[in-house]
């Protein structure tokens, strides 16, 4: 019976379906069943009766150590092993407990082991898939924070739920402050409308859409070029929209300003042809009145009357055309940004006389009436300002109105309002259609007007008056309606209020016919045979004595043979040595003589650059013969 039974428990034993073997305290092993067997891979004789150290080499000691531990345990100790079998790579669990005989004597281990290898390869597999998905995870993190895109993920309902650092700093909103908030908190309700829209049509049609759009953010006024892209779940449906914004700040900017450029080169190109209109005329009526009555002059059979008309003519067409080069520079000037103010103590009233005075003929000879207004009832009105320019926007304003009114009368007036002075000038003329009030005074703009040729002007007076007002600080503006007249009006700064030191002198130096010494010895350096005749008829009149020389070098040769020549007219573009070099070096032997500079590059400031050439005065040419015999009284008058 006892046979039979431990029959029966060893089939079961050895039929478990678990690895059993049973090891003696030193290791020997005592029993392995079928399943233990199998595990390791081995033939049973391979085993039984062998040491652990025999059978598992490298494992041995560590298995003969467990042993160790088990037999001293009360309870069942846990293990797990890898190791590597004729079946290949296993991974075991084994439960070990230690065996007593009858009396309690530990005698030995029993080890129930399980084939654990498919769990635990499974396990591992699923370790390293987390492992790849956190790696791509951080992957994608850094890619988000590090483009050059601010991005964000917004869900459903337009509410923040992901942003990178970009789109934090844009927004100037911590992570914390941002996620969660809808568009509406986060752009506030005018651009936060619009982008609701947007997304609610991206997440309605599943398309993505690219937007341009400026927004006024923490970070400043930006234009981003945001592409919003639907996310779906597994049912094929938007449950989030991604949003990449792309700052295009600097690329817009440069678009708006190649577009502007490109207006501008059109402006100009408009411009051009304004001016080529406007010059040809301009330049060829007076040219026509200088050439046509030279010509009729030349006839023997003229009046003197007549003679004289002509030569008035003439005189009248050379001063249109010195006007018109005068406004051309005067232009050319304010566009290069090289016009300066000269700031002295400009007496109003001086100012509202003169124009008075110089205007009041003409207004006559038309039959216009011209009053002066002068609501400054200080007599010595004085202000820190350009009197030159103040003069010559004053100017251009009066000869436009007289120019531009047939009947009626022009009234120049004059307020003090604040700290400013008010100038008016009111007319009864021809008007300015509204369309064209603002582009008058664009330079070579005029007004469309049936007879505006027969008018006279190259429509730069009104864009010089303006750039002087601007640069006194100032503004001018305009009330006009067509047909019934016009009022210009401007303001200037009265910077400094001075009503009574500072007595202005009034009285315009009269040339005394009878000029000075009448002995001088002039030289006259002057490659142009005209201006050369020209100098010498205006001077002849005094009983003077002329030396001429063409060219630098005859006029440094003339000095070295005459010793007695009192002064030197010299003309600076010549041929050879010019009229710079040729001063220096007559001041290298001589510092005593007197030398006026004559040039046509009447650049105002170049005065400065003559003065410090060596020459003593510098007239621009044209010369005005008052100015020459005034500047000649100046050096040797009595
Ligand atoms: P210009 O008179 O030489 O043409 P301006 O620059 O002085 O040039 O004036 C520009 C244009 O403005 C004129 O051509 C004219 O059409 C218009 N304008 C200026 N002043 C008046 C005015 N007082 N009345 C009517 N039109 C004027």
């Amino acid at each position: 019976e006892l046979k039979e039974s431990e029959e029966k428990y060893r089939y079961l034993v050895d039929n478990l379906n678990s690895g059993l073997a049973i090891y003696s305290l030193d290791g020997e092993i005592l029993y392995f069943n079928k399943k233990a067997i199998e595990n390791t891979g081995g033939k049973l004789d391979d085993y039984l009766g062998k040491s652990l150290l025999v059978c598992f080499e490298d494992h041995g000691q560590n298995y003969i150590n467990r042993i160790k531990e088990v037999a001293k345990s009360d309870v069942s100790l846990e293990y797990e092993d890898f190791l590597q079998t004729i079946n290949g790579d296993k991974y075991f669990y084994s439960i070990q407990t230690r065996i007593k005989d009858i009396n309690g004597n530990v005698t030995g281990v029993q080890v129930l082991v399980n084939d654990i290898t498919e769990k635990r390869l499974a396990e591992m597999e699923l370790i390293k898939a987390k492992e790849q998905a956190e790696e791509s995870d951080r992957n994608y993190k850094l890619i988000f924070n590090s483009t050059e895109t601010a991005n964000s993920v917004f869900d459903k309902n337009c509410n923040l739920i992901l942003q990178n650092k970009l789109s934090q700093e844009y927004l100037g909103l911590g992570e914390e402050d941002a996620i969660g908030k809808s568009v509406f908190e986060i752009f506030g309700q005018e651009a936060g409308k619009e982008i609701y829209e947007r997304m609610n049509g991206v997440l309605n049609t599943g398309i993505s859409e690219i937007f341009e759009t400026e927004f006024d953010l923490p970070s400043g006024t930006n234009w981003f070029r945001s592409t919003y892209i639907p996310i779906f779940d597994e049912n094929k449906t938007t449950k989030s929209i991604q949003v990449i914004s792309q700052n295009i700040t600097e690329i817009k900017n440069t678009q708006l300003e190649l577009i502007k450029a490109k207006e501008q080169a059109e402006e100009s190109n408009r411009l051009k042809s304004a001016f080529l209109a406007n010059m040809s005329h301009e330049i060829r009526t007076p040219m026509n009145g200088i050439l046509g009555f030279a010509e009729l002059l030349k006839s023997p059979k003229l009046s003197g009357d007549e003679q004289q008309e002509f030569i008035k003519i003439i005189e009248k067409s050379g001063n249109r055309m010195l006007n018109i080069i005068n406004d051309i520079i005067s232009i050319s000037k304010i566009e290069s940004g090289i016009i300066e103010t000269n700031i002295s103590d400009v007496d109003i009233n001086d100012q509202l006389h003169f124009i008075y005075i110089f205007f009041n003929p003409e207004a006559e000879k038309k039959g216009i009436q011209f009053t002066i207004n002068n609501n400054i009832f200080s007599s010595n009105f004085i202000i820190k300002s350009d009197k030159e320019k103040i003069y010559a926007i004053l100017t251009n304003l009066v000869k436009n109105a007289i120019k531009y009114t047939d009947s009626g009368s022009i009234e120049l007036s004059c307020d003090v309002v604040d700290n400013e002075i008010h100038f008016n000038v009111k007319d009864t003329g021809i008007g300015i259609p509204l369309d064209r009030q603002e582009a008058i005074f664009e330079r070579f703009m005029q007004a469309e007007i049936e007879d505006r040729f027969a008018r006279q002007g190259a429509g730069l007076g009104l864009a010089i008056a303006k750039a002087y007002i601007e640069l006194l600080g100032g503004k001018i503006w305009l009330e006009s309606e067509e047909g019934a007249g016009s009022v210009f009006s401007f303001s200037i700064p009265i910077n400094q209020l001075n009503e009574n030191n500072v007595i202005v002198n009034k009285t315009i130096p009269e040339v005394q016919n009878k000029l000075v010494s009448n002995n001088l010895k002039i030289l006259i350096v002057e490659d142009d045979e005209m201006s050369d005749l020209l100098l010498t008829r205006i001077l002849s009149e005094y009983g003077y004595e002329f030396l001429h020389a063409k060219t630098g070098f005859e006029a440094i040769d003339i000095l070295h043979k005459e010793k007695d020549i009192d002064l030197i007219l010299m003309d600076i573009n010549m041929p050879g040595l010019d009229g710079y070099e040729a001063t220096r070096q007559i001041r290298e032997f001589n510092t005593d003589i007197i030398i006026f500079a004559q040039t046509a590059y009447a650049m105002k400031g170049d005065k400065e650059i003559f003065l410090e050439a060596g020459f003593n005065e510098y007239l621009a040419k044209p010369l005005n013969r008052i100015e020459l015999l005034l500047t000649i009284e100046k050096y040797f008058g009595n």
